[in-house]
């Protein structure tokens, strides 16, 4: 298992945008892409951060990247307009540089245990395709 943390960091103040931005996607993420939640509260991320475990804390230092990758959208970002907001961790099958594999259903073949099914693997775009997962392991 690799450990792929993405980081978030929100804006403060109104963003200039009504609608996602995503950019070209970089190695082993989508982009540090803009999403706005229901309130209209912009936030960017994630990023993709290698790590060998678990630790959800935002370090404020990687804004530094933020501020170059949003940039290349959205030129007129302020200094000192971005606060950290929340990481989370996509648990990967591959490593950096390594081609991404398909996600992996395990069943009782695999692994000898009746009833078990093992999903790795799920994710982006894990929940996208959650209800297509759920009609596989359940059909
Ligand atoms: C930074 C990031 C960005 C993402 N972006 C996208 C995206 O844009 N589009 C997309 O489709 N997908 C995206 N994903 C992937 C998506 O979030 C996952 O594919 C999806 O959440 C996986 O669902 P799951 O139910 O398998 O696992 P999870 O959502 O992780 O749910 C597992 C649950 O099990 C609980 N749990 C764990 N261990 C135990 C235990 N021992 N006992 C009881 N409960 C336990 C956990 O608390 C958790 O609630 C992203 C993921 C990350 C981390």
């Amino acid at each position: 298992m690799h450990l792929a943390k993405g980081n978030y960091f929100g804006l403060s103040g109104a963003a200039p945008f009504r609608h996602l931005i995503y950019p070209i996607p970089s190695q082993g993420g989508l982009g540090v892409h803009l999403t706005l939640d229901l309130g209209g509260q912009a936030r960017f991320g994630p990023d993709v951060e290698w790590v060998d475990h678990e630790d959800y804390d935002v370090d404020p230092r990687r804004a530094d990247g933020f501020y170059a990758e949003i940039r290349k959208y959205w030129p007129g970002l302020a200094d000192a307009a971005l606060q950290p907001a929340y990481a989370g961790i996509r648990p990967k099958l591959h490593g950096l540089g390594e081609a991404a594999p398909d996600f992996l259903i395990q069943r009782e073949e695999a692994h000898g245990v009746p009833g078990l099914v093992n999903l790795f693997g799920i994710e982006s775009p894990g929940l996208t395709a959650c209800l297509a997962l759920a009609e596989e392991v359940g059909g």
